[in-house]
């Protein structure tokens, strides 16, 4: 399983909220523990304006690439990876804010079988705001992580 594209709808505006805080992809960046090369030379706030812009239109992650390269000018192997990482991140943290992500509620990771790391962390159920064995508090894990995150309900 992906990311729970049926849940979402076009123009998502939770995610686009969460993509526009300033800061917001350097810092998901640092706490995922993933660097692209040359993203350090990049305005990172500017291609997370064009992925909340994105996202708040219900755009598919393709048109967003394009936008980021032409608005940008960017090298588009680094818009793709800055695109498909910042647009991940956003659907997961708004999946978080939904399962009541502040309250303690318990989630499980899903792994898309990315990478050993993502694998790692499959099936690992914590609390929200606690890490999974990779040392990740949720998805994206690494460069193309496709992985999702649940709410892990206890009968
Ligand atoms: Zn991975
Ligand atoms: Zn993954």
């Amino acid at each position: 399983m992906t990311i729970d594209w049926s849940t979402w709808k076009p123009g998502d505006t939770d995610a686009e909220f969460i993509a526009s805080t300033p800061g917001w992809l350097a810092e998901g960046l640092k706490n995922q523990k993933i660097s692209f090369s040359g993203a350090d030379k990049v305005q990172l706030d500017e291609v997370a304006n064009i992925v909340a812009l994105g996202l708040g239109s219900g755009s598919a992650e393709s048109k967003t690439v394009k936008e980021v390269v032409s608005q940008l000018s960017i090298d588009k192997e680094l818009a793709k990876s800055l695109t498909h990482f910042a647009m991940a991140l956003a659907m997961c943290q708004r999946a978080l804010g939904e399962y009541e992500y502040a309250k303690g509620a318990k989630i499980q990771w899903d792994s898309a079988g990315c990478c050993d790391k993502c694998n790692q962390n499959d099936g690992e159920v914590i609390e929200a705001g606690k890490t999974f064995p990779s040392g990740h508090q949720f998805p994206p894990a690494c460069e193309y992580c496709i992985c999702d995150i649940m709410p892990f309900m206890e009968f």
